[in-house]
């Protein structure tokens, strides 16, 4: 099998491509559909200040990496979890390419622990407040990501979700008729109302099975190990359905998600824009200034309740 650009040996074949790549072509390749994502989706220019939340897997590491080489002002965000050893590695990984990156490019990271604001770690908080794990997580998560944007003046803030992680999103959007998150599944949103910042998802068009080829090849130590918290989530089931279609027939994720977008698209001048919507229902939290549609925004309310019932 050899390369489709310079006929070298290949190191990966893209069935859904039809093409196979030699490393340095592979690289130029991923780094030519993130470029390809910034610009058809508006993401930002190489002045804007983009802050990149990063997990210690090779998404979001990968993309750290390939925003610099890129040339674009990218700083880190971690949010340490408190998941034992699942976070000790992950926060390790993280460090290292921090470190790696602050003397090759001068980037930053910044770091937000759950145990420090919460005085517990995620699990142990979503069992005291009575909440399921991954939700309590996703709404800290939201945000201080989004905090840390605005209070640090970034422009944008970009996650590491790649074709497979919206692809099943979308799955189970459809599945469910979420149309209130349909809406929000594009890989731009726009800094809708003060206090949000625009987010933006530049690995859209490639696979997870693409970025990690990525990573390994371009010598990134990533955590392979998901976090524990994700065994038997339904976006796995989603994931194993979508990659059980594609091995059928390459292409399926791309059609799928894609093709979801170009009737979004289409559809955007004629509905009400969702900054307008957004604009109609929020408002500042009454405790932290944070946009939300209640008087005090779930992460006021999630500290509040943390307050009363973590030992200290
Ligand atoms: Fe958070 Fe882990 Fe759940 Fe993902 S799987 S939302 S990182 S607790
Ligand atoms: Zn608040």
């Amino acid at each position: 099998m050899n390369c489709t650009k310079c006929k070298t040996k290949a190191v990966i074949d893209l069935p859904r491509h039809n093409a196979a790549f030699c490393k340095g072509c592979f690289t130029g390749f991923v780094h030519d559909q993130v470029a390809r994502a910034i610009k058809s989706e508006w993401m930002f220019g190489k002045e804007e200040r983009i802050l990149v939340a990063v997990s210690g897997g090779k998404d979001s590491l990968a993309l750290w990496n390939i925003l610099l080489k890129l040339g674009y002002r990218a700083d880190g965000l971690y949010v340490d979890l408190g998941i034992g050893v699942y976070s000790e590695q992950s926060h390790a990984k993280v460090t290292k390419f921090a470190e790696a990156v602050a003397t090759s490019h001068g980037a930053t990271l910044h770091l937000h622990t759950v145990e420090q604001e919460a005085g517990a770690g995620i699990k142990e908080l979503a069992q005291l407040i009575h909440r399921p794990t991954c939700s309590t997580c996703g709404t800290i998560k939201r945000y201080q990501f989004n905090r840390v944007a605005i209070e640090q003046n970034y422009d944008v803030m970009a996650t590491g979700h790649n074709l497979d992680d919206e692809a099943a999103r979308l799955l189970g959007n459809v599945l469910h008729w979420q149309e209130e998150y349909l809406d929000k599944q594009g890989p731009s949103l726009p800094a809708s109302v003060a206090g949000f910042a625009k987010k933006v998802k530049p690995l859209y068009r490639l696979s997870e099975r693409e970025l990690a080829a990525y990573a390994v090849l371009n010598r990134i130590d990533y955590i392979v190990e998901e976090c524990p918290m994700a065994k038997g989530s339904k976006m796995l089931q989603y994931k194993e359905v979508l990659n059980r279609l594609e091995t059928e027939s390459p292409g399926t994720k791309q059609t799928f998600y894609w093709g979801f977008l170009d009737k979004q698209r289409k559809k955007q001048p004629t509905a009400i824009t969702m900054t307008e919507k957004d604009r109609a229902v929020l408002h500042p939290c009454a405790s932290c200034s944070q946009p939300t549609t209640a008087e005090v925004c779930s992460y006021c309310k999630m500290m509040a309740k943390a307050k009363t019932v973590v030992p200290r």
